[in-house]
């Protein structure tokens, strides 16, 4: 009876060493890297992830302290949560989009050329001792490369898609429906602050001749020039955008109607400076301007836009190449 015990007792133990056999193999081999740490950041075990990608040998880096070991490590923020770890006896997670890395690996990815070093998400995971105590801290890094280049790659282009579609392709400037957004927001902006905003819109003089003497084309390069020189006239906030074929629209932030003036003035000028080379042809073209600052009696941006257009209307009237402020 007792060999009969004892020979139980020592299948038993055969398949438990079997068992942690396996796993010793495994947390050696598997795709992710494994690090164990005692309460004073030493280490205690370094998986073959680690190793392959760090260089650095389990022998030679057992029992050194970690901070000490990666000097580029967040010391002080990694502490912090592996201290809430022990505190709190709860798993923490470090997400790549946090911090593209803990770890500085190279990436050897070959479909994800782009990504000099590996994105990782960090797990740290408390380790308890037979009585309950948490005495360590393991954690868990995986590589998650190819999905933040996925990720950051579908950003920029939905962020670049983004842009296309405000942009006119011809003038560069904003095109019409985004620009319409810019003068409601400024429009809003002044109801709610009271922030002093004008309304400068402008159209090339005689531009159908412009159209009939040198072609079409010609009149592409015309309103590519214009827009230009609108662009280059800009501050940071202001807005300017195609409005129509050769008609346009700038919103000028934090501006009153005289300062709305100089800008118009100075761009006319500009303009009328303007030599634009077409196949060897010199086009001259100048620009009818018409301002308006928000007055307190007006409530929609609509009201805002006409009263500019009836100013630059005036402008035509009044002979062309000039600036006209609604009043
Ligand atoms: P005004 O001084 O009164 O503004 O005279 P205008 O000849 O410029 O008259 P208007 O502004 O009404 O003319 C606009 C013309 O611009 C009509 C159209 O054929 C032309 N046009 C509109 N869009 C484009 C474009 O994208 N390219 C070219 N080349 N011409 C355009
Ligand atoms: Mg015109
Ligand atoms: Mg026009």
């Amino acid at each position: 009876m007792d060999i009969r015990m004892a020979t139980d007792q020592k299948a038993v133990d055969n398949s438990a060493m079997n068992e942690l056999h396996w796993l010793i193999d495994m947390v050696q081999t598997i795709e992710v890297g494994l690090v164990v740490l005692d309460r004073d950041y030493n280490i205690q075990l370094w998986n073959g992830f680690m190793e392959n990608h760090s260089g650095v040998t389990p022998n030679s880096i057992k029992g050194k302290n970690l901070f000490e070991q990666f000097d580029y490590l967040p010391a002080k923020w990694l502490k912090q949560k592996m201290e809430s770890v022990y505190l709190l006896k709860n798993r923490a997670f470090i997400s790549w989009e946090q911090r593209p890395f803990i770890f500085q690996f190279k990436n050897y990815r070959p479909i994800t050329g782009r990504a000099d070093f590996m994105y990782q998400n960090v797990t740290l995971l408390p380790l308890s001792s037979l009585t309950g105590e948490v005495t360590h801290i393991s954690m868990i890094v995986y590589d998650v490369t190819d999905v933040a280049i996925n990720k950051l790659q579908l950003k920029s282009a939905n962020e670049r898609l983004e842009y296309l579609s405000q942009i006119d392709g011809l003038s560069q400037l904003f095109n019409r429906r985004h620009w319409e957004q810019c003068l409601q927001k400024e429009f809003d902006r002044h109801t709610r602050y009271g922030s002093e905003t004008s309304l400068v819109m402008l159209d090339i003089d005689h531009f159908k001749a412009i159209n009939d003497t040198y072609g079409h084309q010609a009149g592409d390069r015309v309103i590519q020039n214009v827009s230009h020189t609108i662009k280059k006239s800009l501050r940071e906030t202001d807005c300017a955008g195609r409005y129509g074929g050769e008609e346009f629209g700038v919103v000028l932030a934090n501006t009153p109607a005289v300062n709305a003036r100089f800008f118009a003035e100075r761009l006319r000028k500009k303009i009328e400076k303007l030599e634009i080379l077409y196949e060897e042809q010199l086009i001259k073209v100048t620009i009818s301007i018409g301002i308006c600052d928000i007055k307190p009696e007006v409530n929609d941006s609509d009201t805002w836009l006409s009263q500019a257009d009836q100013a630059l209307y005036q402008a035509k009237e009044a002979g062309r190449n000039c600036t006209i402020a609604y009043e």
